[in-house]
């Protein structure tokens, strides 16, 4: 069996792969054996093993690409897509050899805005579009030919430049044509039978998402602005990117054209019939829409949303478009999907607060990414969201930068690549480095030179970077440099950025004399330029933190931390687990964690209070992992367990840390101790949708859940180094 492989491989090698051998290596996802044809290293064939958010589900298959117009040859790896992952791989047969043809290598054409006008059929499943779309010839790009990328359920009729048919050959969703002699419009027609529910665009009697997908052709992902025109029922909502225009009668029903003038990469629409509400706050127009959410469900939504944004505008620069719209859609799947002036959602998760999909408009929007060579944005967001949950400036900051703390997790996926190249073609790992570690480095970054130089950074990024074209990790990274000078962050990058991996260290030899503490670090593995955080603890069990910064630290790893005004007995390395290295997760017991679950009791006097809790516990015999909703004027035992929470309540007042809230209008609640390991929650006021308290165990919030005060404990599992 193994010689018969190798004199295939041998045949192969000469001749150039059959299509059949290549469908049945996809087929294997045998990438080992797919890597022998290829004429660079093979990695690109690595992304067969599974897609970032799971292109490849539907598995691969080969067609030959041999169009009439150019001698050369070429094969499609082909299998349906989601957006924001691996396209479909595409390769030129070159001697007995297939040589990678990225995205990410710059094609002879670059597009610029689009103009497009859709109609759809229901019944058919189908939207046909005719997109107008300028096309300029890049001079120093060689080639004869040139490619447009759609998701391979969309097939184009016709391609035209105003004046004759262009040629065109399309397999999978590549569709080739002959490279331009000069600058034109190219007029593309096409029909796509849209049908990936939960996965890409579907389409439903009553609805039509194309979210999610390539609806639209692209060049190198290159991000683009477009002008889009929809003809629908009259009763049907339009959403989509950029400003409303107009909506006119026309033959079909109502014509809706929208303009999109962010050049962005990632295109979402949707038009169905739904519910709609809409309100002006803050100077925006604030949208909500779905199909099986009440519309006082809905309600709640744009409070969430103005403060976010409003929030993002004053820290990144200002908001874009003139509103803001959250889409809570039936078809979308799990998770969540930005488009710049609004989010689709999947369903079950609205009403709620999202700092991270409002984050995309600057990170993904204004900033755009391809996702070809790192998920560089997902990292912007997700320290978005911790950094809006700290800052928001709703009820005590001090409190809330407690609760949010954010905590570092090495991952094994960061030893797949570095930042700089984790871009799709990875495959699943691309994901982890994006959300989990870039986040995690930018929070490391922000301790480094504080947050006010990180949203200066931000600021400069967002202003200064040319319109229209990608955004990467290297230009934030140069701003960031240029900007602090005096902290010499070049190995920070270095380290986090050009090498794969997270550290793994530890500190030894603690030592105290007045004014001075001493350690030394030890690295197992690579050394890293991070923060450490060190906390003391004194005599009286007061604590304080340094933050020590690895780079003043000797060769040998030691170092010495001037401490005045406190005397430490104990030292705590690290606690809140702040810094990207192994270890356990810091534990907290928060009010949300330890809650969920428990049975819940509430008292039919105060039916009104803390609405999210349902619970038909007709009676409070053991309190022990009981939620309890009531007060302590018509539930008895809430009068000694809103002592122990630190409640003090008279009438619909209650005071926590010398604030006061009206329990009409904003909410309390706590995890309460009952010793010999029992404990129960006590819920009592207005708080409609689920408090938000992050790590708190106790604490107010505002009558949509928002955290107004908090208390949080030191971290349950952190253990003191001796002094
Ligand atoms: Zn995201």
């Amino acid at each position: 069996m193994m010689a018969m492989l190798s004199l295939t491989l041998a045949f192969y090698l000469q001749s150039g792969p059959t299509l059949d051998a290549l469908n049945e290596f996809a087929r294997k996802r045998d990438v080992k054996s797919l890597a022998t044809f290829s004429i660079g290293d093979g990695s690109e064939f690595r992304v067969l093993r599974g897609g970032a958010y799971d292109v490849g589900r539907f598995g691969w298959k080969v067609l030959a690409l041999e169009p009439a117009f150019t001698k050369r040859k070429f094969v499609v790896f082909t299998t349906p897509l989601t957006s924001q992952d691996t396209g479909e791989l595409l390769f030129e047969r070159v001697g007995g050899k297939l040589k990678f043809v990225s995205e990410l290598d710059l094609e002879p054409i670059r597009l610029g805005r689009h103009k497009l006008s859709m109609k759809f059929s229901t019944a058919e499943k189908s939207v046909s579009i005719v997109d107008d779309v300028a096309a300029t010839v890049q001079e120093q790009i060689k080639g004869d030919v040139t490619s447009f990328r759609f998701s391979p359920c969309y097939k184009v009729s016709a391609i035209s430049d105003g004046r004759s048919p262009v040629p065109f050959t399309q397999v999978g969703g590549v569709v080739m044509v002959p490279r331009p002699a000069t600058n034109l419009t190219y007029s593309i027609s096409y029909k796509g039978t849209v049908n990936l529910p939960l996965y890409a665009g579907a389409i439903s009697p009553n609805n039509v998402t194309l979210t999610n997908d390539y609806w639209y052709p692209l060049v190198n992902r290159w991000p683009t602005t477009y002008d889009l025109t929809v003809e629908h029922p009259a009763e049907w909502e339009v959403i989509a990117q950029g400003n409303k225009i107009e909506s006119k009668l026309s033959k079909g029903g109502v014509e809706t054209t929208y303009k999109m003038d962010l050049p962005a990469v990632y295109w979402s629409f949707t038009v169905g019939k739904m519910r709609h509400i809409e309100t002006d706050l803050d100077g925006l127009r604030h949208h909500m829409w779905s199909t099986n959410l009440t519309e006082d469900k809905m309600r709640y939504q744009p409070r969430f949303n103005a403060h976010i944004l409003n929030f993002y505008s004053r820290s990144f620069g200002a908001y874009p478009f003139k509103q803001w719209g959250s889409l809570d859609s039936p078809t979308y799947g799990g998770g969540a999907l930005e488009a710049y002036s609004f989010a689709t959602y999947g369903e079950g998760w609205l009403p709620d607060a999202d700092p991270h999909e409002p984050a995309h408009t600057w990170f993904g929007g204004i900033l755009p990414n391809t996702y070809l060579r790192s998920f560089w944005n997902e990292g912007f967001a997700v320290w978005s969201e911790g950094f809006y949950e700290r800052e928001c400036a709703l009820g005590s900051t001090e409190d809330r930068r407690a609760a949010f703390i954010k905590d570092c997790r090495a991952s094994e996926d960061y030893n797949a690549a570095p930042l700089l190249a984790s871009g799709v073609s990875i495959g699943g790992p691309a994901s982890s480095l994006g959300y989990g570690k870039s986040g995690d480095v930018l929070a490391m970054l922000e301790q480094l030179i504080g947050t006010s130089n990180l949203l200066d950074a931000i600021k400069e990024w967002v202003r200064v970077h040319p319109k229209g074209t990608p955004a990467e990790w290297e230009e934030f990274e140069a701003i960031v440099l240029r900007r602090n000078q005096s902290l010499a962050l070049k190995d920070f990058f270095d380290d986090w950025f050009c090498r794969p991996g997270f550290a793994s260290v530890s500190v030894t030899g603690l030592s105290y004399t007045p004014g001075r503490l001493s350690g030394r670090l030890k690295w197992n593995g690579a050394k890293y330029r991070m923060p450490l955080e060190l906390w003391m603890e004194n005599g009286s069990g007061a604590r304080q933190s340094v933050m020590l910064d690895t780079k003043e630290c000797a060769p040998d790893g030691s170092f010495t931390i001037g401490v005045l005004g406190f005397t430490p007995k104990k030292i705590y390395f690290d606690p809140h687990h702040r810094a990207l290295r192994d270890g356990a997760s810091p534990r907290f017991d928060s009010f949300g964690d330890a809650t969920r679950g428990m049975k819940v009791y509430r008292d039919p006097a105060t039916a009104s209070y803390v609405k999210c809790y349902e619970g038909n516990l007709k009676e409070l015999a053991d309190l022990d992992k009981v939620l309890i909703v009531g007060h302590p004027d018509t539930t008895p035992k809430m009068k000694e367990l809103c002592v122990k929470a630190g409640f003090s309540v008279k009438g619909q007042n209650l005071t926590f840390r010398g604030t006061t809230i009206d329990l009409t209008k904003a909410g309390a609640v706590a995890l309460v101790d009952l010793g010999e390991g029992k404990r129960c929650g006590i819920a009592l006021g207005k708080c409609d949708l689920s408090p938000k308290l992050g790590k708190a165990y106790v604490g107010l919030c505002d009558d949509i859940g928002r955290m107004l005060r908090g208390s949080t404990r030191f971290p349950l599992n952190a253990s003191a180094l001796p002094l």
